[in-house]
């Protein structure tokens, strides 16, 4: 029998997990000291969570969630999270605190897609929710946060899109233009998109399918319906939003078409871009999701928030090497090896022995492969109580005793 992992999920093997750490520690330190705090949902919740918190029109809850039944309920691995997010903040009463409540969170995600570039069925997404703030502030200093964190790993090289969906009101008329423009194409469109047609014609600027973008540029879709008509709430809103991001100095482009996958969106979303991405090139989407707290059975309180990719943004970092032991003991004495090896990592130091006892030639070579230096404990070592050290970069040798080692 030949197990091999599933279709769509990754092993993260020894060599590349420097990489993960590295971008870990970066969110820790970008989110904390911008008052973020991190949470940990579990991984299935029940799903209607998802049903109703990433909405029955969605891809998503259409046909990529992961379910099972378990004792008469139905579970689904969760395929974002922010839902699971918001569920925690109404079961933990998290309103009391006053607002914002900001958290941030890391962690494996399951869609059931077609495996390609950039796109797996396990993947793992870092990102922030501020729930509680209305104002265009939080909308700028979450996309501020997101900018920051992405350079923070070395990235500079991006393309910030912006957009206004309005709100329900500013959305129908909207909707009905959109409609109109569509309606003469419909046939030829996806099967996705025909039902989008009635249930969220939004959804269809966000089709990933080759024919149907042909089919918008044939028919000019895009010149036809140019961006939502906002009332004048939303409309101050997004200026708003613009006002500080210039004053944060952030670079944005307004598209129009941007409408994002999820469900719950109102008024701002975003998305950020590189161009070393290829087709799957956004690593970063989110936005303001107004109405979500309420429809999972909170008081209506206003929030925002984004997820990124991070097997994307992996891939946007060079490789890091692994890091190297501080000693290695070359020793065929193996009691003394084991002993002074576990001192060492006593004394704060990453240190390791050859299990095996073989030639100290066999053995320098392997120090040299994963060590900075080597100690060597050989007889005469061990019977005068000195060690020898030895720089494994430039082949230098001293003696010396444990006591001064350690200093
Ligand atoms: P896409 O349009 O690429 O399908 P999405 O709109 O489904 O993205 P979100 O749900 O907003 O994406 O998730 C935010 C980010 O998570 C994406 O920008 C992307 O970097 C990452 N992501 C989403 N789905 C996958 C996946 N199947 N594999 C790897 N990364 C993913
Ligand atoms: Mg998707």
């Amino acid at each position: 029998m030949n197990i091999k992992a599933q279709k769509g999920t990754k092993d993260i093997l020894p060599e590349e997990i420097e990489n993960w750490h590295f971008i870990q520690k970066a969110a820790e330190e970008v989110f904390t000291k911008a008052n973020f705090k991190e949470i940990r949902t579990p991984i299935f919740e029940d799903t209607s969570l998802f049903e109703r918190g990433v909405g029955d029109t969605t891809d998503i809850v259409n046909k990529e969630m992961y379910t099972f039944e378990k004792s008469d309920r139905s579970l689904t691995l969760r395929p974002e999270n922010t839902a699971g997010v918001v569920r925690a903040y109404i079961e933990h009463n998290m309103f009391r605190q006053s607002p914002p409540l900001k958290l941030w969170y890391f962690g494996p995600m399951f869609r059931y897609e077609r495996p390609q570039a950039g796109r797996q069925r396990q993947f793992h997404q870092v990102g922030v929710e501020m729930i509680g703030i209305q104002d265009a502030s939080a909308d700028a200093e979450c996309i501020k946060l997101a900018v920051d964190f992405l350079k923070s790993v070395g990235l500079n090289d991006l393309l910030v899109e912006i957009n206004s969906l309005g709100c329900s009101e500013c959305r129908k008329e909207y909707k009905e233009g959109l409609k109109q423009a569509i309606k003469p194409f419909l046939n030829d469109l996806c099967e996705d998109c025909k039902s989008r047609f009635e249930k969220n014609p939004l959804r269809i600027l966000d089709c990933k399918n080759e024919s149907c973008n042909k089919l918008f540029e044939e028919n000019n879709l895009k010149e036809k319906v140019s961006g939502i008509k906002l009332c004048p709430e939303c409309a101050q809103h997004y200026t708003k939003l613009k006002e500080y991001l210039d004053i944060l100095n952030i670079k944005y482009k307004e598209n129009t078409f941007l409408v994002r996958g999820l469900d719950y969106y109102t008024k701002t979303v975003f998305e950020i871009k590189s161009n070393n991405l290829g087709a799957q090139n956004a690593v970063c989407g989110g936005g303001r999701y107004d109405g979500l707290v309420e429809l999972l059975g909170g008081q209506s309180t206003p929030a925002i928030g984004w997820a990124m990719g991070v097997e994307r943004l992996n891939s946007l970092i060079p490789q890091i090497e692994e890091k190297k032991l501080d000693y290695f003991v070359v020793s065929d004495n193996q009691p003394e090896a084991i002993k002074l090896t576990s001192k060492l990592r006593e004394h704060g130091f990453s240190a390791e022995f050859d299990y095996n006892t073989r030639k100290f030639t066999k053995q320098l070579e392997k120090a040299s492969k994963s060590a900075s230096y080597a100690i060597i404990l050989g007889e005469d070592e061990i019977n005068n109580n000195y060690l020898t050290l030895k720089d494994l970069n430039t082949s230098e040798q001293k003696k010396l005793k444990f006591e001064d080692l350690i200093k």
